[in-house]
């Protein structure tokens, strides 16, 4: 090994296979550089839509980067891992029921953990989350205040000073990831977001809600819709 590519870094990206983190995937391949080494990484925690592991292999196999699937336990009170809601204590401290309580925190923690695994001290390491800003006010786990203190953490607590979080999509809109999708040439007929498993998308949850809108604001017709 030479020196060059001893201090290759390294960027573990935290994929679902949907619209958001593929696009963020394709930025990532597109940005390495040579001797840097991406890993991308899909949880299991539960999730009624599976399909999207499908379409993160799939995804993976397009850019010939590595997939690792890790298996969690359930993560409960969300309607993404159960039937039932789980209602907020107040109107003020609602949130969207699509809200996985603790599965960013997990995340960005085992993705770093994964990581560290895979670097030495002095690489740097990056953990790649595919927060929005559509996501910016319902889900407190996508703010940028917390992403900050999550790299404080993970770096006290790995012990690796060089180790960054970043959400390249944080200020994208949704139509904004659509343009940069086709900009980048992500193959979006792989890709899946529907929080249904179904054959094709339900086109009524949020996600495809939010997926058709961003297409239609791009002006670009989506794939899984023909
Ligand atoms: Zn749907």
């Amino acid at each position: 090994m030479n020196a060059e590519e001893k201090s290759g870094k390294k960027i573990v990206v935290l994929f679902s296979g949907g619209l958001d983190s593929s696009t963020m995937l394709a930025q990532a391949v597109q940005e390495r550089e040579e001797g840097e080494e991406i890993i991308v990484i899909s949880f299991l925690y539960g999730q009624k839509h599976k399909k999207e592991l499908e379409s993160a292999k799939a995804i993976s196999k397009h850019y010939e980067v590595e997939h690792k699937l890790v298996q969690l336990p359930q993560l409960e009170g969300s309607s993404l891992t159960s039937e039932e809601e789980i209602e907020s204590k107040t109107e003020k401290e609602a949130l969207p029921s699509t809200f996985v309580p603790g599965r960013n925190i997990l995340f960005l923690a085992l993705g770093a953990a994964q990581g560290f695994m895979r670097s030495t001290r002095e690489e740097k390491l990056e953990i790649w989350i595919g927060a929005t800003a559509a996501d910016q006010e319902g889900y407190p786990d996508c703010r940028i205040a917390f992403m900050e203190k999550m790299e404080e953490a993970l770096k006290d607590g790995l012990d690796r000073p060089l180790l960054k979080v970043k959400s390249p999509l944080v200020k994208l809109t949704k139509k904004e990831i659509v343009l940069e999708a086709v900009k980048l040439g992500v193959p979006l007929e792989l890709t899946w977001t529907c929080y249904e498993g179904g054959e094709k998308p339900c086109g009524e949850c949020d996600s495809c809600f939010f997926r058709e809108e961003g297409f239609r604001e791009a002006g670009v017709k989506d794939p899984l819709k023909e």
